[in-house]
């Protein structure tokens, strides 16, 4: 009898542990992945190979990381993050460290964020006038830069084409269109005050040129948040698609469509796919759905119905709340993971407040399901920044490169262990780089004035 509980118990566990080993990557697995990037990167990069390759690699027409000489005042707009935000940066002349920043955040409805284009950029314009109602500066025309954390195709600093959605936003009319003239016409409707949009500007950009106006090696932008991306200075005789071989440019390389193209189907699970199934652009944004809030939680709730399917848990019952899309927000897992499992009482009190009954082996499975999800996660992004690092350092024609990535996102921030795990990973991968990672205090906002205020002086130059 007592053997019989102790054999059913010790198949359960096994069924568990092999459940969560499809997660688990080996050095060798990690070392595929960035040589596979490394592929992907160079494919966004050629002009013959740029049109189906599944890492963009969207040039920025951001030429250099800021100098310290940036002064004035300007409009941001930070869209497409965890909160909407409109913003105004003061940036005092020829100091580094002086910046200052009076921000308001507002809500996207649900609505508006799946709605029609037009509903959308005019719910912004509105935010913008409310804001400027609130500052007192409806009658000052400030120049505006717009942080869009969605891939654009960009012909110009203010010139960008919607490639298409991701995370959470489908509005209509907008995907192939200028996201510059959009709120322009936005604007326009409203007539009730003007700007000058100067800059449109992907939210690794403005996290990479904050960090930089720290710290002159920041040359590395990553967000780990509800998405995930990376940008950095390439070289411009290595991207095809812009005329010019001297210097650099900032290239958003989109690395959250990476897989796009089958190319990573052997470390994708049964649960990847699911959520891939569920979301609002099946089929795209594959590296995204593996390493971004957006999705983790979504990741560990097909896990979790699974395992309750097959009576491991939950004592076999599947609650309605177990089959609420998007309960595991990234501040839940990171407080799940930040428990230890003797401390399960802690972790059943959260699963509580989550509408989970867990007993105290449940509680601690569900602990196992979170780790083993972002582990994946935190290894997948170091194995992609080790691929990046190591283009740079070959680029340099260096054997050793030191550099910095300024990082901004929920994930990275809140998350207990992904930001080590991902350091570790980066540090084997590409152990000929030594790598920094430095946290951007409100990198897209700060980072979009940054952009505007080169882009202003430069525009005076030409014209003086
Ligand atoms: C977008 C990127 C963005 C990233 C982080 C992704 O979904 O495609 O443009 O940088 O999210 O916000
Ligand atoms: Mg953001």
């Amino acid at each position: 009898m007592v053997t019989a509980v102790a054999q059913r118990l010790a198949s359960q566990r096994k069924e568990i542990d092999d459940t969560l080993a499809t997660f688990t990557l080996s050095t060798t697995q990690l070392q595929e992945v960035k040589a596979k990037m490394r592929v992907e990167l160079e494919r966004g990069l050629k002009k013959d190979t740029h049109p189906t390759a599944s890492v963009k690699m969207l040039p920025t027409y951001v030429y250099r990381t800021p100098d310290g000489t940036e002064r004035g005042k300007y409009l941001a707009l930070d869209l497409g993050g965890t909160n909407f935000r409109v913003l105004v940066v003061k940036i005092r002349t020829g100091m580094r460290n002086s910046v200052r920043m009076y921000n308001k955040i507002y809500a996207i409805p649900l609505e508006i964020m799946q709605g029609t284009g037009e509903e959308l950029f005019d719910h912004i314009v509105q935010c913008i006038s409310d804001f400027l109602d609130y500052m007192g500066m409806k009658n000052t025309r400030l120049p505006l830069g717009f942080t869009f954390s969605f891939p654009c195709n960009q012909t110009g600093i203010d010139k960008g084409d919607l490639v298409s959605w991701t995370k959470g936003f489908k509005a209509t009319d907008c995907e192939g269109y200028d996201v510059v003239d959009m709120l322009r016409e936005a604007i326009k409707r409203r007539n009730e005050f003007d700007l000058d949009i100067v800059a449109i500007v992907n939210d690794t950009v403005g996290t990479m040129m904050t960090c930089a106006y720290e710290d002159p090696k920041c040359q590395i932008g990553l967000i780990a948040g509800t998405g995930s991306n990376v940008c950095y200075m390439e070289e411009m005789k290595n991207i095809e698609l812009v005329e010019g071989d001297e210097g650099q440019m900032c290239v958003n390389t989109e690395w959250g469509g990476f897989g796009e193209n089958d190319n990573i189907e052997d470390i994708r699970t049964r649960y990847d796919r699911e959520v891939d199934g569920g979301s609002l652009n099946p089929g795209k944004q594959r590296f995204e759905k593996m390493t971004s809030g957006m999705y983790l939680g979504e990741i560990v709730r097909q896990i979790l119905i699974d395992l309750t399917k097959r009576g491991l848990l939950f004592r076999g019952r599947i609650t309605e709340r177990l089959k609420t899309k998007g309960i595991f927000e990234t501040k839940f897992l990171s407080q799940i993971e930040r428990y230890s499992s003797h401390l399960w009482h802690k972790l059943r009190s959260i699963l509580q407040s989550l509408g989970l009954d867990s007993t105290c082996d449940d509680s601690i499975i569900v602990k196992e399901v979170c780790g083993a999800v972002s582990r994946r996660a935190a290894q997948l992004c170091g194995a992609g920044m080790a691929a990046i690092v190591d283009k740079i350092r070959e680029n340099r024609g260096l054997d050793h490169l030191e550099i910095t990535v300024g990082v901004d996102g929920t994930l990275y921030k809140l998350h207990p262990h992904f930001s080590t795990i991902l350091k570790d990973t980066v540090r084997e991968l590409a152990p000929n780089c030594k790598v920094d990672f430095i946290l951007s205090e409100d990198g897209s906002g700060k980072g979009a004035a940054l952009i505007t205020a080169i882009d202003k002086y430069l525009y005076a130059m030409r014209f003086s």
